[in-house]
C-alpha cells in the first residue's frame, strides 16, 4: 500500500505501468485509501463551465465539434457580453458551484479588444468570490501575467493525449506548444488544470505516457481532468467506440495515486455514465465534476445540476466549498 504523504515527481513509466495494470479492485482500493489521506472523500468540487465564445476554431482537434473545418451542428457564437457572463456566474454560485470556468474556442490569445473583455470577465467573476478559471488556447507569459493580475485562479490547458499519439489527433499544433503554455501559466503564478481525454483511439501505453508527463512535472497540475471522449457528429472521431467505464475508473485511480494532492476531475462523458458508474469514479479518487447550464458541457450533453445534486444526496456527497489555491477545468 502506498499510504504516504509524499508527493513524487520522479515516477518512471514502469512504475506507473505497474500501478495502472493491477487488478482493478486492488487499484481502486489503493486509490481510495490514498484519496482519504489527502482529501475529504465526502466533498466534490462543482465547477461550472461556460462557453464564452463558441465554434469557428481554426484548430483541427479531431474530437472537437468547435473546429471550423468539421461540419457539426454547433452554433457559432461570438464572445458573450461581460454582463451575460457575470449573470451566468452568479447563477452558478447560487446552485452550488465554487468554481467558474470560461472557455473560448481560440487557437491562442491575441492582444486585442476581446482579450481586454476576458480580463473584465475574470475580474467580475473573481469579485463574486468564485474561483475563476479560463481556457482560451495558447498563452504567452505576458498574457498569463495579465490574467493573474485580474484575479485568475486557474488556467486549463489539457495535454489531450500522449506525446507519441499527439500528431494522430491534432496537426495544427505540437505537444510542446501545450507544455509551453502550461509553463507560462506556472511562471505567472496561476494554478494549472491539465489532463486529457481517453477514447481517442490511443493505447493503454499512451494513457500511461500522458499520466507520466503530468506526474513528472516539477509541480503537479492542481487539477487533472479525465475526460471520456464525447463523440460529436461530424468530427473524425464520431464513430469511435464508447469508452469502457472500467477504463475510466482505471485512469482516474492511477491519476489519484501518482498525483495524490491534485483535484481529479471526472469531466466530459458523464452523460453516458449511470450513477453507479460515476460512484465508481468517485471511489477511485475523482473529487470534482463539471456542470454546465442548459445541461451542456461546452457543446456536448451533460447531466443537469438537479440530477447531480440528487446523485450527491444518494451517495452522501456534498459540494466542496471554495478553498484558496485548490484548483481546475477542460478545453
Ligand atoms: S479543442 Fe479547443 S483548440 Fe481544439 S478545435 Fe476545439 S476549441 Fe479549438
Amino acid at each position: 500500500m502506498r499510504n504516504t504523504k509524499i508527493i513524487r515527481h520522479d515516477w518512471t513509466k514502469k512504475e506507473i505501468e505497474e500501478i495502472y495494470n493491477q487488478p482493478l479492485l486492488e487499484l481502486v482500493y489503493q486509490a481510495a485509501a490514498l484519496h482519504r489521506e489527502w482529501h475529504n472523500a465526502g466533498e466534490i468540487q462543482v465547477c461550472t463551465l461556460l462557453s464564452v465564445k463558441t465554434g469557428g476554431c481554426p484548430e483541427d482537434c479531431s474530437y472537437c465539434g468547435q473546429a471550423a473545418r468539421y461540419h457539426t451542428d454547433i452554433k457559432v457564437q461570438s464572445l458573450l457580453p461581460t454582463e451575460t457572463v457575470i449573470a451566468h456566474a452568479k447563477k452558478a454560485k447560487e446552485t452550488g458551484s465554487s468554481r467558474f470556468c470560461m472557455a473560448a474556442a481560440w487557437r491562442e490569445v491575441r492582444n486585442n479588444r476581446d482579450f481586454d473583455r476576458i480580463i473584465e470577465m475574470v475580474k467580475g467573476v473573481n469579485d463574486l468570490g468564485l474561483e475563476v478559471c479560463c481556457t482560451l488556447g495558447m498563452l504567452t507569459e505576458e498574457q498569463a501575467v495579465r490574467l493573474e493580475e485580474a484575479g485568475l485562479h486557474a488556467y486549463n490547458h489539457n495535454l489531450d493525449t500522449s506525446e507519441e499519439y499527439y500528431d494522430e489527433i491534432i496537426s495544427t499544433r505540437k505537444f510542446d506548444n501545450r507544455i509551453n503554455t502550461i509553463q507560462n501559466v506556472r511562471k505567472a503564478g496561476i494554478t494549472v488544470c491539465s489532463g486529457g481525454i481517453i477514447g481517442l483511439g490511443e493505447t493503454h501505453k499512451d494513457r500511461i505516457s500522458m499520466l507520466l508527463t503530468l506526474a513528472t512535472m516539477e509541480k503537479h497540475p492542481e487539477s487533472v481532468p479525465v475526460n471520456a471522449l464525447a463523440r460529436v457528429k461530424g468530427t473524425p472521431l464520431e464513430n469511435n467506440p464508447k469508452v469502457d467505464i472500467w477504463d475510466m475508473v482505471r485512469m482516474i485511480a492511477t491519476a489519484r495515486i501518482v498525483m495524490p494532492s491534485s483535484v481529479v476531475r471526472l469531466s466530459a462523458g458523464r452523460i453516458e455514465m449511470t450513477e453507479v458508474e460515476q460512484a465508481w469514479c468517485f471511489m477511485a479518487g475523482a473529487n470534482s465534476i463539471f456542470t454546465g447550464e442548459r445541461e451542456t458541457l461546452l457543446v456536448t450533453p451533460n447531466p443537469g445540476v438537479t440530477e447531480d445534486m440528487q446523485m450527491f444526496q444518494n451517495l452522501g456527497l456534498v459540494p466542496m466549498i471554495k478553498k484558496e489555491k485548490v484548483s481546475s477545468c477542460t478545453h
